[in-house]
């Protein structure tokens, strides 16, 4: 259960962050309606993404699967239960962390969109859980844009061959690429560079158009530079307890 005040804080801090997308849009002439945002639950309970599924989110980002897997399994169940409908279609899971092989055929089985795909071994065990358990999924690969690869993500030179290797599996279906900004980078270089290379995966795959990068403190760049999707977690619901 949530408390009121608990509700009443990621309101504010939800519609402060809605506002803020609307001004960085309307700065550089953008529609609005283009940028999805996924607000980043990782370190909160399921008892927030269900207070955030009232206040109208329909996507949610987690990053680690042992931690993802009983909050997804969760929050599906109370909202069919709420609404009596498929769930599938009012909630959007999107797994945005650092994937090691074999968690693929668990996040298969639960995650909607995976934004992390970066090495060989884990687009091809994605298919094979995808297809394991009967699911289709949408997928963007991870570009590493300082080639430190240690926090994920793909080097540059090797992004086009991962992305024709994922859109080779039929239940995988490549929607885009997405990036982190390597900390102390200018933001507004990175998602620059990061446009350059999805502008490449585009030309050889035309329904690859979803950029994801931008966080709580970068935002406005990646708006700026054309991002499709924000992944959002500070700024809606605070500052992350530390892991246990
Ligand atoms: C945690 C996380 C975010 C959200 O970051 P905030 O700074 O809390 O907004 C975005 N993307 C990824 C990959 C993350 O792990």
């Amino acid at each position: 259960m949530t408390s009121p005040a608990r509700r009443n804080e990621l309101a504010e801090n939800l519609a402060a962050v809605r506002q803020r997308i609307l001004r960085a849009c309307s700065s550089v002439g953008r529609d609005p309606d283009e940028v999805r945002l996924i607000v980043v639950t990782k370190h909160f309970p399921a008892s927030d993404v269900l207070t955030l599924h009232e206040l109208g989110v329909r996507d949610v980002g987690e990053n680690r699967d042992q931690e993802a897997a009983g909050k997804v399994a969760e929050v599906r169940t109370t909202l069919r239960d709420r609404e009596g409908g498929s769930e599938a279609e009012v909630l959007t899971f999107h797994f945005i962390g650092q994937l090691q092989s074999n968690k693929t055929g668990r996040v298969a089985g639960y995650a909607d969109v995976v934004h992390s795909l970066d090495r060989a071994k884990v687009i091809d065990g994605l298919a094979r859980g995808a297809q394991a358990a009967d699911r289709d999924l949408d997928v963007l690969v991870q570009v590493s844009l300082d080639g430190d690869t240690s926090r994920g993500g793909a080097r540059r030179e090797q992004v086009s061959e991962l992305a024709d290797r994922a859109a080779a599996h039929d239940r995988l279906h490549l929607r885009g690429v997405m990036a982190v900004a390597p900390l102390g980078a200018d933001p507004e270089v990175c998602f620059t560079d990061l446009r350059d290379v999805a502008d490449g995966i585009r030309a050889r795959h035309p329904d690859a158009t979803w950029v994801s990068a931008g966080m709580s403190a970068d935002l406005e760049p990646a708006v700026a530079a054309g991002a499709t999707h924000l992944r959002v977690g500070t700024a809606i619901l605070g500052s992350r307890p530390p892991l246990l």
